[in-house]
């Protein structure tokens, strides 16, 4: 692909009196793409209530697939997209929390699947920086985020591609471990592998809060299994392995849990 002529965001060459006369160019809400359909997104998409997790931590995602926030006074950090139509119930709750969208600056992705992709073309639009595993760069940044059109209003990547999106500008790539702070709190980004479900996944750990953040290894909807799978394993050992003094798992599906619950299940002896 050539790099395309463009400069990006032209609101931001504007001269005063053109920004006087029209407003910014930016989009003062998430339109998503068109849903997703799927035999569980339904039930996924009923609205769910934001609330706090511990501290600066808050659940804002929808009943079924959970979006993390995570407040600072440089910005905010959100945990996965979701689908395409939770976009806009994340924002909701997001706002009704008193945060504000534009203030996303970071979205770390978990891995590569639809429930946890769906909504990240909608942040792109702010300017959110989204951090994945290297493995998911090229699908991400070729077939999730790129200048093909969509029906989003207005569709800002395709009106005005900036330059930064031909070459990947807008992803940080993690290979094992990645630490983001502000200066007071921390957040650790662990690959997790290796894992049947996905090649490229990120867990998040925040040390001050002992919150451990996971997508698709351990969902609480269901009682956690008499014996652990092989992913879980996996994960479990990561744990150990990064000696990760965790206090509240929060899973993508389903509602936090205390660390112990998942650590006694790990330990029973397997035959
Ligand atoms: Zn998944």
């Amino acid at each position: 692909m050539t790099r395309p002529n463009y400069r990006p965001w032209p609101f931001l060459f504007a001269t005063p009196l053109a920004l006087l006369v029209a407003a910014p160019a930016v989009p003062a809400e998430l339109v998503p793409d068109p849903p997703h359909d799927c035999e569980w997104c339904a039930g996924w998409s009923q609205p769910r209530e934001p609330f706090r997790i511990f501290g600066n931590t808050w659940y804002v995602g929808t009943a079924g697939l959970s979006a993390i926030l995570v407040t600072g006074p440089e910005g905010h950090i959100l945990l996965d997209g979701a689908l395409p139509q939770s976009a806009t119930q994340i924002q909701a709750n997001i706002e009704a929390l008193g945060f504000r969208i534009l203030d996303v600056k970071l979205i770390v992705n978990s891995h590569e699947h639809f429930d946890h992709t769906g909504g990240l073309r909608a942040y792109n639009h702010i300017g959110a920086t989204v951090i994945t595993h290297w493995k998911n760069f090229d699908f991400l940044n070729r077939d999730v985020i790129n200048y093909t059109p969509r029906t989003l209003r207005p569709d800002m990547v395709s009106l005005w591609p900036p330059t930064e999106l031909a070459e990947g500008y807008y992803f940080e790539t993690v290979r094992e471990n990645y630490v983001l702070t502000d200066g007071n709190r921390t957040m650790q980004i662990h690959y997790v592998n290796p894992l049947q479900h996905a090649e490229g996944m990120l867990m998040a750990y925040l040390p001050k809060e002992k919150l451990l953040l996971e997508a698709d290894l351990v969902d609480t909807f269901e009682p956690l299994p008499a014996r652990i799978s092989g992913d879980q394993r996996s994960f479990f050992n990561a744990v150990q392995k990064l000696k990760l003094d965790v206090a509240r798992l929060v899973p993508s599906h389903g509602r936090p849990i205390p660390w112990a619950a998942f650590d006694a299940a790990a330990r029973v002896p397997q035959k």
